[in-house]
């Protein structure tokens, strides 16, 4: 895995996404550097996930710049976006695994983007031993190292998350994304896997950005908060100086009806 944290951070200026007439993001601006973490916080609909999405060139701003490792998105040619995209792991809310294949398949598939169609046929049909290896060693660090020659459809909820977890590692990501990454399992394996993530990316200098709809683990997790509502950002504080009432303020429903 890359131990570069070298030109990995990120910077949203004055960014607005439109869907039709509904705006998902309005001047958002946010800058976030190289091997920082920081959670989005914020109800339903705020727009977190457009948010991470424009990181990864998966939405395109309506108006403003998306600048990521130090370039704006909209000056890459299309092989220099796929070169960054490839370097962007992106944990799905709903992982996107591929249910009957086997979970070292799945990992594998996080270098697809990198490889041609041959490197990725022969990666699945042969996987060189280095590469299993390397595998093997991702999943020993995300706790199933056993699990490696199961179908993905046989595994638990947590296990599943971790197989996502992995494959995207095994892209040697700059920077992670994770959307909602814990949004479908129970608090305790919740915490375990916030603490997995965020141990990770401290420990190899990546850049993360976790979407999570709980405040609770966001602030335990994360020593800054973005807090997001109805496409605007509210605050982005360090987690100490967040109180509750501006976390109550953002899942406000009264306050949601005189928008
Ligand atoms: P969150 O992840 O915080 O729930 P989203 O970024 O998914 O928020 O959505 C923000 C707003 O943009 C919502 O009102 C949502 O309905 C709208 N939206 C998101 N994606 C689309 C889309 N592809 N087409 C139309 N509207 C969308
Ligand atoms: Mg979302």
């Amino acid at each position: 895995m890359s131990k570069s944290v070298q030109q990995s951070g990120f910077a949203l200026q004055e960014v607005t996404v439109r869907y039709g007439y509904v705006s998902a993001l309005q001047n958002a601006s946010l800058k976030v550097a190289p091997g920082e973490a920081v959670a989005l916080v914020g109800p339903s609909g705020a727009g977190k996930t457009t948010l991470l999405r424009l990181l990864n060139s998966a939405v395109v701003p309506s108006e403003g710049q998306v600048e990521v490792a130090g370039t704006r998105l909209g000056d890459l040619s299309a092989e220099a976006l796929r070169e960054l995209r490839s370097r962007i792991g992106f944990v799905h809310q709903d992982l996107r695994l591929v249910p009957n294949l086997r979970v070292s398949q799945n990992v594998m598939s996080g270098r697809l983007g990198r490889l041609s169609l041959w490197q990725s046929a022969r990666m699945f049909l042969r996987p060189a031993a280095a590469e299993l290896e390397e595998v093997h060693c991702l999943l020993e660090r995300v706790g199933i190292a056993d699990q490696m020659y199961q179908r993905v459809d046989r595994l638990s909820g947590g296990q599943a998350q971790r197989v996502a977890l992995a494959r995207a590692l095994y892209q040697s990501p700059r920077i992670l994304l994770a959307d909602e990454p814990v949004a479908s399992v129970d608090p305790a394996r919740a915490a375990a896997l916030l603490e997995l993530l965020t141990g990770i990316c401290a420990e190899e200098g990546l850049t993360l950005v976790v979407s999570l709809h709980s405040p609770e683990l966001a602030r335990r997790y994360f020593s800054r908060l973005v807090g997001l509502r109805a496409g605007r950002i509210a605050f982005d504080k360090s987690t100490a100086e967040v109180n509750d009432q501006q976390l109550a303020d953002l899942y406000d429903l009264e306050a949601d009806r005189e928008l």
